[in-house]
């Protein structure tokens, strides 16, 4: 008998039951709409399309743009024994064949893609033969030119929906302004799909941002004022070092996150804060995808992000186990003269942006009419050093190009080791007798990697060291031997950024640059900005209520917790008699006294301005009051 999505959530999750909205979701998926869900980051997205498509007969495919976030979900469906593989840019086409014919053949139920994936040859061909149940696209504002994160390999999702006109669609997302949910519906081709909105607002995160001279006596106050699990974005990686070596001094517990370090540093070093040996990370944006830890109690901005969308993302990686938490930015006045000279930095001229493209061509030794489809490494960092040019400069000119379509650069990927033969068999065995010492490595190689003989396979050392009961440098240097030989081609593991071209080089002169979407962009971005810089600048408006309302959400509401609602309800009473209020309540205790115990020094009537004085006095970290109404001086 087929289970219900309660009993599966149970089953594979171990939950009880759904969050707010998932039901109705998962209902509209099965009941065959297609469907946007915009929920909250950590508001519990992937469940929406997963018990579904367990219920669902067939293969569910997913789109989404990042391969750490692609890695993370596989390997978590992987742990609940469910069947999963992914196809990214990290894979050879034999590979992605290998991959696309067990899924044919129905050993999957979650097939994970990269969207620039869905242009290639096999997969174009083979899709017919897939049983798709569910289409599903991850990360849906991806798809809007006016978003935040556009990333035109989405819009080709359009072109897949067409082959498989039958097949439910879903899309969701945590931040879409009202601009971008329309446009999403209209890319992926399914206006008629049932829209699912979640409030945006969080009633346990408290938003405030600092004014300040020194950012790093600010950021020390709050990590002694809020004990706690703890993240602070930092916009470049060099700050990222320098701040924790500096938190550190301070003796606070702190580490440094960015895409710069291998993926094992990554690993370990997020291991430790997860399990909460290590207390602050300081990081780039980097870092925090797919991470999902409930007792975040305050995340830090020591640099003001480009737009409210990353905030809000970033912000709310606070709190998600509903107790208190706090997002700040904190700023100097001249990071503001920085933000708003950064639109024609972002968006740099176009007659730059072409000489750029040629320097890469020229640095990749891509020959004018090649290219197409295929990837490169690209080391940054030597590309702007032979070039002399300025690194921002050049990883703008690259974010452009990609929303051009011309060529992309991607996240650091990891390549296992490939192997291929190069002679016949024949003459194998005729090495083979020669070199008894290395006949079991080949026979190993055979035995394990299928098709290793026709293609170039990816293998992995550890495990033929397993194998052959062989230390790894002792299978390294064995396979270096083979590689010597010319007995196979050996390409050792890698670690690198790739750049990816769509198009053929083109003559720089003839680069296709759409003028008018160029411009439209660019305001579309300055929009952003200017949005982002009024809810640092601005000394009124609850931060709370401004983030829902650019999301177009209407609430009126204000959220009584952040700086600026704190600041409004305390100068409903005047100064003195606020500072009355405080000093008489500091006066009053000791270590610890009940909420009860201080209204009962004051006259009933004035029980309204205490309770504003006392949430002052803790968003100012001068008390902390527990959930049973308990206060105690300092925070917590
Ligand atoms: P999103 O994609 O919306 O950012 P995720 O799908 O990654 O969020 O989910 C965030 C976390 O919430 C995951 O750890 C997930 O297991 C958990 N979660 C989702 N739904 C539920 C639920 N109904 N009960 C308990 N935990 C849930
Ligand atoms: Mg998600």
């Amino acid at each position: 008998m087929s289970l219900n999505p309660n009993e599966i959530l149970k089953k594979y999750w171990g939950f009880d039951s759904f969050r707010p909205m998932q039901e109705e979701i998962i209902d509209a998926v099965l009941a065959g709409n297609d469907t946007l869900a915009l929920l909250p980051t950590g508001g519990g997205k992937s469940i929406c399309f997963q018990v579904p498509a367990l219920m669902m007969d067939g293969l569910c495919i997913v789109i989404s743009p990042l391969i750490a976030l692609m890695k993370d979900q596989e390997e978590h469906l992987k742990s609940k024994g469910i069947s999963v593989a992914s196809i990214h840019s990290g894979l050879t086409y034999y590979e992605v064949k290998c991959i696309l014919q067990d899924a044919i053949e129905g050993d999957y139920q979650f097939l994970y893609l990269s969207p620039e994936r869905l242009e290639t040859k096999i997969f174009k061909e083979l899709l017919p033969y897939l049983k798709v149940s569910l289409l599903v696209v991850d990360e849906a504002h991806c798809v809007s030119q006016w978003g935040y994160d556009f990333r035109p390999s989405y819009l080709r999702i359009a072109q897949i929906r067409e082959a498989l006109p039958e097949v439910t669609m879903m899309a969701l997302t945590a931040s879409a302004t009202e601009e971008v949910q329309k446009d999403i519906l209209v890319k992926l081709d399914m206006e008629q799909a049932k829209v699912f909105k979640q409030s945006f607002e969080k009633a346990n995160i408290s938003y405030s941002v600092f004014k300040v001279d020194s950012k790093f006596n600010k950021l020390i106050e709050i990590l002694e004022a809020v004990p706690g699990s703890s993240i602070v974005y930092c916009n470049s990686r060099k700050q990222t070092k320098e701040i924790a070596e500096l938190l550190q001094l301070n003796k606070i517990n702190a580490d440094f996150y960015h895409a710069g370090l291998s993926s094992e540093e990554r690993t370990v070093k997020q291991d430790l804060w997860v399990q909460n040996k290590l207390r602050v990370m300081t990081c780039t944006n980097a870092f925090g995808l797919g991470i999902d830890k409930p007792d975040v109690r305050t995340v830090i901005h020591f640099d003001a992000p480009e737009c409210l969308e990353s905030y809000y993302q970033e912000a709310g990686r606070a709190g998600r186990d509903g107790k208190k938490a706090y997002a700040v930015l904190i700023y100097h006045s001249s990071d503001i003269e920085a933000l708003e000279a950064m639109t024609n930095k972002r968006y740099p001229p176009i007659p730059t942006i072409k000489k750029i493209y040629q320097d890469i061509a020229n640095y990749l030794q891509l020959p004018v009419g090649t290219g197409e489809m295929q990837y490169f490494d690209f080391d940054l960092h030597e590309f702007v050093k032979n070039f002399q040019l300025d690194p921002y400069l050049v990883s703008n000119t690259l974010k452009i190009l990609e929303q051009e379509g011309h060529c992309n650069l991607s996240e650091n990927i990891f390549f296992p080791s490939r192997i291929q033969f190069k002679i016949d068999k024949e003459s194998l065995y005729t090495f083979e007798s020669s070199f008894p010492e290395l006949e079991s490595i080949i026979k190993t190689l055979l035995r394990t990697y299928q098709g290793i003989y026709d293609n170039s396979t990816s293998i992995f050392e550890k495990q033929i060291s397993r194998i052959l009961r062989i230390p790894l440098e002792e299978v390294r240097s064995q396979l270096e031997r083979l590689n010597q030989f010319g007995i196979i081609e050996y390409l050792p593991q890698k670690e690198k950024p790739q750049i990816y071209f769509l198009l053929n080089r083109a003559p720089a002169e003839y680069l296709h640059i759409d003028q008018d979407l160029y411009f439209k962009r660019k305001k579309q971005y300055q929009y952003r900005l200017e949005a982002i810089l009024s809810y640092i600048l601005s000394t009124e408006i609850c931060r709370s209520n401004y983030i829902s309302n650019y999301f177009g959400e209407k609430t009126i509401d204000r959220c009584g917790t952040c700086d600026n609602c704190l600041k409004k309800k305390k100068s409903s009473i005047n100064t003195k008699q606020f500072q009355t209020i405080v000093k008489k309540i500091q006066s009053s205790f000791l270590s610890e006294i009940s909420v009860t115990e201080i209204l009962n020094l004051f006259q009933p009537e004035e029980k309204e301005d205490i309770w504003i004085v006392l949430k002052f006095m803790e968003s100012e970290q001068q008390i902390s009051i527990s959930e049973k109404g308990m206060i105690k001086k300092g925070a917590h």
